[in-house]
């Protein structure tokens, strides 16, 4: 694996950054992306870092000749935010910045790297959205709008991709122990989750691997749900 090329948004902390270390010991080379460059505290002979912010239409297209100088195949798209209210108490300023950066940051970073991997013939496109999406949850009308909407973007950009060996599929976490969900992993949430834990960083690296390798050739438009069982069809 160590001739592929991954970029991760949103990789100085949380999830993105337990993806890009657990990429970078199993030899990927990374291009990780932080608002700003500054917010990383780690480093790898492997590991270039960039500042992006995925929100930002311009930023993102000055971004293109970087994206082209590193010529991925791999896109990890990790970054998104909540703006959680009450929807009658929501304003159109929270839910915008949400879909913005969630759903279109998706869009606009996958169009930086789907050139690259036509002409390679070989991708791995995988988004993190999440349980929410899914299940819907109080307080995050914008926030599960946006992940429902990723993984709907996954299955159609799978039907287009697919014939050049290109698979897109979406992670959907349940609660995992990070910043964003600092303070709200309570018992009354605990309780709700079959294997009786919040999830872990290494719970999603180790699908994204899994992702990764050609061990998951032949999956693809697929929503892989990692959250202990909350959700069951
Ligand atoms: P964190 O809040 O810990 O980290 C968010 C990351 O996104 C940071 O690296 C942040 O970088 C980056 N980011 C935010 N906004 C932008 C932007 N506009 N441009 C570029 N980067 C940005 O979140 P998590 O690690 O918990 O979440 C990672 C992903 O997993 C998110 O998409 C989230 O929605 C999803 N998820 C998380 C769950 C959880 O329980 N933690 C559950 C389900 C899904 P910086 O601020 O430095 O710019």
């Amino acid at each position: 694996m160590e001739n592929k090329k991954v970029l991760i948004t949103g990789a100085n902390r949380g999830i993105g950054k337990g993806i890009a270390q657990s990429l970078l010991s199993s030899g990927f080379q990374i291009l990780a992306t932080s608002r700003k460059i500054e917010n990383f505290d780690f480093n790898h002979e492997n590991l270039t870092k960039a500042s992006l912010d995925i929100g930002d239409t311009n930023a993102v297209a000055e971004f293109q000749k970087v994206v082209e100088e590193f010529n991925p195949s791999i896109l990890i798209n990790n970054a998104g935010i909540t703006k959680d209210n009450l929807f009658l108490r929501m304003t159109e300023d929270d839910w915008n910045e949400v879909i913005n950066t969630n759903l279109t940051g998706v869009f606009r970073v996958t169009k930086l790297v789907a050139k690259g991997m036509l002409k390679q013939r070989w991708g791995r496109v995988i988004n993190i959205s999440s349980i929410a999406g899914i299940m819907g949850n109080p307080g995050q009308t914008n926030y599960s709008a946006s992940k429902a909407a990723v993984d709907a973007f996954t299955r159609s950009l799978a039907k287009e991709l697919g014939s050049r060996n290109i698979t897109v599929n979406s992670i959907a976490p349940g609660f995992i122990e990070t910043d964003m969900t600092e303070g709200i992993l309570d018992k009354s949430i605990i309780d709700k989750i079959p294997l009786k834990r919040a999830g872990t960083v290494e719970d999603i690296t180790s699908l994204v691997n899994f992702l990764c390798s050609d061990e998951s050739n032949y999956i693809t438009g697929q929503t892989l749900v990692v959250d202990g069982g909350l959700f069951m069809k």
